[in-house]
């Protein structure tokens, strides 16, 4: 890489002021952008689809390490800054203008790809519900580092009998490893946001034989739809949930919060895929 100006420079030069419409808050210390593209493990010669490029803050530490990076952003105000960092880069850089939301980013990105992103809020817990959700396992990529609100990226990694422990947690734990990589203050941001936020790294391992994605989530949504409840309760409209339940040990007095992620795992197996689960 050849030498970059520094990205306050970047901003100004391009007009870049910080849309609160497109969720931006930038991040501008190089040393924290690296510690952040470390996070998925060395990147040299690694595919990496990032979403939200912006100013091109993380896009330049990702580079740094080696990556060849696809970029999705969509606001077009970024793409002259963009297309300098490509030049900078060797053309190991490619820019999507789009909404991350629509784009058919297996193809952009090709499989095996990491994917890093610093969102808006609504936008990164939308698509970590694609990334994770779905029948389809392994996953097209090899890894998520995603910035989440700190209370997000709580309950992406919480543990049974935690008050943050529920459906993000069992979604994104049944069959991948999530961890928080570090928590990051929010005067980090320009400008910085109301709350603290974190990195979440996420890999995927292999799925629990003969249970649906989609019989989980149902199972999740009615467990933890009335959490306080206990499970002879809260499962009762969901149909085979309770005979299903009944073929566990589990006892039906327990409530959804102190089931472990291997526990929801049995009753879903043993709800198999009726039609309505
Ligand atoms: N990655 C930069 C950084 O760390 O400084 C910018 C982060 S800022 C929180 C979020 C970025 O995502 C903005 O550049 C915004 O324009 C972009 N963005 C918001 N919604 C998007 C969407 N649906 N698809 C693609 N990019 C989006």
């Amino acid at each position: 890489m050849i030498d970059l100006p520094p990205l306050r420079e970047v901003i100004a030069r391009h007009g870049l002021s910080a849309s609160k419409a497109l969720g931006q808050n930038f991040l501008l210390d190089s040393q924290l952008l690296d510690r952040i593209a470390r996070a998925p493990g060395p990147l040299e010669g690694e595919r990496v689809y990032e979403v939200g490029p912006g100013p091109g803050g993380l896009t330049r530490a990702l580079l740094k390490a080696g990556a060849h990076v696809t970029a999705v952003e969509r606001d077009r105000r970024c793409l002259p800054a963009l297309a300098e960092l490509d030049a900078a880069s060797g053309g190991r850089l490619r820019v999507i203008e789009g909404d991350a939301l629509a784009i058919d980013e297996a193809a952009e990105a090709g499989p095996g790809a990491h994917i890093v992103a610093n969102l808006p809020y609504n936008v990164g817990t939308a698509l970590l519900v694609r990334w994770l959700g779905g029948e389809a396992w392994p996953p097209w990529w090899k890894s998520l580092t995603l910035m989440f609100q700190q209370e997000v990226a709580e309950r992406i990694v919480a543990r049974p009998g935690d008050s943050a422990y529920g459906r993000l947690s069992i979604l994104a734990q049944w069959r991948s490893a999530a961890r928080l990589a570090m928590k990051v203050h929010r005067s980090a941001f320009v400008p910085p946001p109301k709350v603290m936020s974190a990195v979440v790294h996420i890999v995927p391992k292999e799925a629990p034989a003969g249970v649906s994605a989609a019989t989980l989530e149902a199972l999740t949504g009615a467990a933890f739809g009335q959490r306080r409840k206990m499970l002879r309760q809260s499962l009762k409209a969901l149909p085979g949930a309770l005979d299903a339940l009944a073929a566990t040990v589990i006892d039906p007095a327990r409530r959804a919060e102190t089931l472990s992620v291997d526990d929801f795992v049995a009753v879903a197996r043993a709800m198999g895929t009726r039609p309505g689960a």
